[in-house]
């Protein structure tokens, strides 16, 4: 990674502003936080920063609250769940600019936490306002950017704030630039791709960006039914994008001309309706139903699937192989989590849903890497510039 990181930078006693990705799920109305992973992605920042007796600011935004304050989205249940985490105090702020906020400021001293109110209470933030990031600014001497889930947008405190600041990458930013930028540049091969998830237009240019460099390339969940259609298969009501026909069979061509091999499914199972009641059925793809819709991939693939990517020294994996939130429905998905989780080969594993079921699992720590940034991630793999990162001091000035 070319970023300066907060290694590169003195940070004792200085005021740190630090840019995270706190938008975690929580219950609105409890104020529970139902999964605080992306919280304790970003402790080895915070605590790298306190023990070096910096005066930490942090910033985040949580939920889409459009430029209101919306009640249920403050910050303070994260406040309360990060220093049970880092176990020190961690003070809250009224808001995240404004001279209450510089007075909560200027209360601290080395080592200690304040947590700035939801960033996206101001439309300003998303807007990138430069009067409101430079106001932002005011409040340190530093900035970290620790938020690899929202480096992807051009926002006040991703973007704007860096202008006014010296900016260098966090921990997870650094750790995560790393291990996707792996996949791109270095690697190891065998390499498998395994994708899933909904819709194929989501995924179409990371998979023409990865081609070069894949050498399996593995296609589960909903998105295969196109692929199947385009290969002449009959796919019954599946979601289809019809549109994308031509596409999926261009990628196809231009995988065999790479000399990358294309996986399909060779058997899925089906169902009638997608709802908790309705039961699976597993049929071959020669065989689906006119009335009904794919789901999961079988037994066979999922056999089929495993055999290949054991082969391999790299796997990236994004998407579900299946409408993973009913159980009845999960079971591809959940093998190939099981799979590699219990590989040694490098195992990255990106997007939003795919992340929440290693973490529901309880595989992530069994893997490589585990993104927490869903849409970034996807925006890097398919080759673009995150602004969140372009907007970092280069190593080396
Ligand atoms: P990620 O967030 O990991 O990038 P996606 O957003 O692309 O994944 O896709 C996740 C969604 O894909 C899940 O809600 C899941 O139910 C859905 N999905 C997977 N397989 C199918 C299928 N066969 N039919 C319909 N939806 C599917
Ligand atoms: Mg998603």
């Amino acid at each position: 990674m070319n970023k300066k990181t907060i290694r590169d930078i003195a940070v004792e006693g200085n005021r740190v502003l630090v840019r995270v990705d706190f938008n975690v799920p929580l219950d609105i109305k409890t104020g529970v936080i139902t999964d605080d992973s992306r919280i304790r992605a970003a402790l080895p920042t915070i605590k790298y920063l306190v023990d070096r007796k910096a005066k930490v600011i942090l910033c985040s935004h949580l939920g889409r609250p459009k430029g209101k304050v919306v009640e249920g989205l403050g910050m303070s249940p994260i406040a309360r769940r990060l220093s049970q985490l880092i176990k020190i105090p961690v003070s809250t702020a009224p808001d995240c600019i404004g001279s209450d906020v510089e007075k909560e400021v200027n209360k601290l001293k080395g080592g200690d936490i304040l947590l700035l109110e939801n960033i996206r209470f101001h439309a300003k933030e998303e807007a990138n306002d430069p009067s409101f990031a430079q106001t932002l600014a005011k409040l340190a001497d530093i900035y970290v950017d620790d938020a690899f889930g929202t480096a992807h947008r051009s926002h006040a405190s991703t973007v704007g704030v860096a202008k006014h600041l010296p900016a260098v990458a966090g921990f997870l930013m650094e750790k995560e630039l790393k291990a996707l930028g792996d996949i791109l540049t270095d690697p190891k091969h065998p390499f498998a791709t395994l994708l899933g998830g909904a819709k194929v237009s989501d995924k179409i240019g990371m998979i023409q960006n990865i081609l070069d460099k894949v050498d399996l390339l593995l296609i589960g969940g909903g998105m295969a039914a196109t692929f199947l259609k385009a290969s002449g298969y009959e796919v019954g009501l599946s979601l289809l994008e019809a549109n994308k026909q031509g596409l999926a069979h261009a990628l196809m061509g231009a995988a065999k001309q790479k000399g990358a091999s294309l996986f399909l499914p060779t058997d899925v199972m089906v169902t009638s309706s997608i709802n908790e009641e309705a039961a699976g059925e597993i049929v071959p793809v020669g065989g689906i139903p006119a009335d009904k819709i794919i789901v999961d991939i079988g037994p066979k693939t999922i056999e089929l699937f495993s055999k290949n990517i054991k082969k391999c020294q790299t796997v990236f994996w994004n998407g579900p192989m299946g409408v993973y939130e009913m159980p009845q429905f999960s079971r591809g998905t959940k093998a190939m989590a099981e799979l590699l989780a219990n590989m040694k080969a490098t195992t990255v594993v990106g997007g939003g849903s795919t992340a929440e079921i290693v973490e529901e699992m309880n595989l992530a720590h069994k893997m490589t890497h585990v993104s927490t940034g869903g849409g970034a991630s996807l925006n890097f793999l398919e080759g673009k510039m995150l602004p969140g990162v372009t907007v970092l001091l280069d190593k080396g000035k």
